[in-house]
């Protein structure tokens, strides 16, 4: 055979060695499919609730006819006008081509209401309530932009992604009189929380209780402790026993207000102290805005460049302002007492504004002040005889745990 030919039948040999290799294996079926006629398929589609549908039109569209549908429903102990639009309901049934002989609704993480026809045709339905179970983990982040991004990279393995969102909010309700997180915090702060963790076997997460928490900027810590009161009310002191509440909060709106949560960019600073005398938020139109203490409004109306503003007086001669308001609080007029914390009005972009923000001006007798200064709190009262005795076995347990190994924690830190 010539040279060529040689290669040739070499290289035909080599394909259909290939094409052998690719040859599809003989099919070999799971053990049951297909070789016994009698096992039992399941077939299961899930669907949501649009808005404004009706249940009713939601079974028609999954295949029931209307009156199925309504005996489906007389089975549940749903009330249809309770019911969100987007809640999920599967249907599941025998043998493909047979009709649905289940329905679950799914009420929340933890509740699904399922109905199943039985052999005699008739739909009966049973409450179905997922068991929580509670443990406790240390949680720690650095911040890098915002306290979200500190608590989302710090907690991915403890906590589901809308447990750390209700962490980073009840972390800056724990601190609101202390810290203004939406522009306090700097690059290397570092938080510790000691929380509470709620899971369901479908490993959907949910935090409880923060039991204690530690906040370090510029390498100063402020720690969080919980304690119960006598009234079964907690509240939460610092280290030295000083409770974290104050006369002031530290910024006229609520964190969990104003931020949409993880991959929210910086809140951005829209103007300084320097240029106007006041401090800029930005948020949404609507956003409330709440005053920063108790008092009695001096003003509520439209005032020049500040659009519609409404004016605070507190004690120590502090006069608050809040200004490019879209409306008023319930009941805001001049004279009217308000206490921390109520809202006042809510943010716009009335008067001398291009786009929905809310001008905050803090004045002493007569004199703007840089709010980030004025409000520096004065650390709330201290606890004294017995409740710091207790304080001080609370606060032993708790720092140990926040010392301790980031995730779960052992010992039992409760008071
Ligand atoms: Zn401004």
């Amino acid at each position: 055979m010539p040279r060529a030919g040689r290669l040739l039948l070499g290289a035909v040999v080599a394909a259909l060695a290939i094409a052998a290799l690719r040859l599809p294996a003989p099919r070999v079926g799971r053990p049951g499919e297909l070789l016994d006629p009698t096992v039992v398929r399941r077939w299961s589609r899930a669907d949501t609730l649009g808005r404004g549908e009706t249940l009713t039109a939601l079974l028609q569209r999954r295949g029931f006819d209307p009156l199925e549908a309504a005996n489906i429903l007389e089975a549940t102990p749903l009330d249809s006008r309770r019911l969100r639009a987007g809640m999920t309901i599967e249907v599941r049934g025998d043998s493909a081509g047979s009709p649905g002989n289940e329905v679950r609704f799914f009420l929340g993480v933890d509740r699904i209401i399922v109905a199943r026809r039985d052999e005699a045709g008739e739909w009966r339905a049973t409450d179905e309530r997922l068991p929580w179970t509670t443990d406790t983990v240390l949680i720690r982040g650095t911040v890098q932009s915002n306290l979200y991004a500190a608590i989302d990279a710090g907690a991915a393995d403890w906590l589901s992604g809308s447990a750390r969102q209700e962490l980073a909010w009840t972390v800056a309700d724990i601190y609101e009189y202390r810290v203004d997180m939406s522009r306090d915090l700097q690059q290397g702060d570092r938080l510790r929380v000691v929380v509470e963790r709620e899971s369901l076997q479908t490993g959907a997460s949910r935090i409880g209780r923060v039991l204690a928490a530690g906040l370090e900027r510029g390498g100063k810590e402020v720690q969080a402790i919980r304690l119960e009161g006598a009234s079964g009310r907690s509240r939460y002191y610092d280290q030295d026993g000083r409770s974290l509440a104050a006369t002031f909060l530290r910024a006229p709106l609520s964190f969990r207000r104003m931020s949409s949560g993880f991959g929210g960019r910086r809140h951005p600073v829209l103007g300084t102290w320097r240029a106007h005398k006041g401090l800029d938020y930005s948020a949404a139109s609507g956003t409330p805005v709440r005053t920063i203490g108790d008092g009695t409004v001096t003003f509520a109306g439209r005032r020049g460049g500040y659009g519609n503003v409404v004016e605070v007086r507190h004690i120590n001669g502090f006069v608050t302002r809040y200004a490019h308001l879209r409306g008023f609080g319930p009941a805001i007029r001049s004279g009217a007492r308000v206490s921390i914390g109520q809202t006042i009005g809510y943010v716009g972009s009335t008067g001398l504004s291009t786009g929905p923000h809310l001008h905050f001006e803090v004045l002493v007798r007569g004199t703007h002040r840089d709010p980030r200064a004025a409000l520096q709190s004065a650390a709330g009262p201290a606890l004294r005889g017995a409740d710091l005795d207790r304080f001080g076995s609370v606060r032993r347990v708790a720092q140990q745990a926040l010392e301790g190994p980031t995730g779960l924690v052992r010992a039992a830190v409760t008071n």
